[in-house]
């Protein structure tokens, strides 16, 4: 066979026919009454990597999201990472005549960051603890972008992109918030 060989585990059990599941360390158990050959079993086996493909995926995705879901650091940190990125990017975005004047946290439904152009106050989504530290960054070049353009214009995401080329990758990371 030219097939690359599906690793699995072969229980004997009083059951109708082949019955095959993933358990929840991720391995393949198929069930059999003794009796019905090993290569047949094979054969359901490799008649159904496609549904074994797609399951394995799928379990793979949902045990990302839960993990990403499952809080990063404390509040306490969260303000730390906060404070330090944005004391990295104002100095590489901003000019000096330009910078924010308070970081308050918050929880929010809608928005992970808030930039007022006017009193230069930004709001951290304080849920940003539950995921990776990567798109807390993002969404701190991207407050602190708006006070370089305040529209999200060409302008703005250009300037985005200069600092954070991954920045739609960190925005796909974001959306695995399940509300
Ligand atoms: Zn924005």
């Amino acid at each position: 066979m030219i097939d690359s060989k599906i690793n699995y585990k072969v229980e004997r059990k009083k059951v109708k026919g082949i019955r095959m599941r993933i358990n929840p360390q991720n391995e393949i158990v198929v069930s059999a009454r003794i009796g019905i050959p090993l290569y047949e079993i094979d054969q359901f086996v490799s008649k159904n990597r496609d549904w074994i493909d797609k399951t394995l995926l799928k379990i793979n995705a949902r045990k990302e999201k839960e993990s990403a879901l499952k809080e990063r650091c404390s509040n306490e940190t969260l303000v730390v990472e906060t404070e330090n990125f944005i004391k990295y990017w104002q100095g590489i975005i901003l000019t000096s005549d330009k910078f924010p004047t308070r970081v308050r946290f918050r929880k929010m439904k809608t928005r992970w960051g808030v930039c007022n152009i006017k009193t230069g106050v930004i709001t951290i989504n304080s849920e940003l603890n539950k995921y990776p530290k990567v798109c807390l960054e993002y969404v701190i070049v991207h407050e602190l972008s708006h006070l370089v353009h305040s529209a999200h214009n060409k302008n703005f995401w250009n300037l985005v992109e200069k600092h954070l080329p991954n920045y739609k990758q960190r925005i796909k990371l974001l959306s695995l918030k399940s509300v």
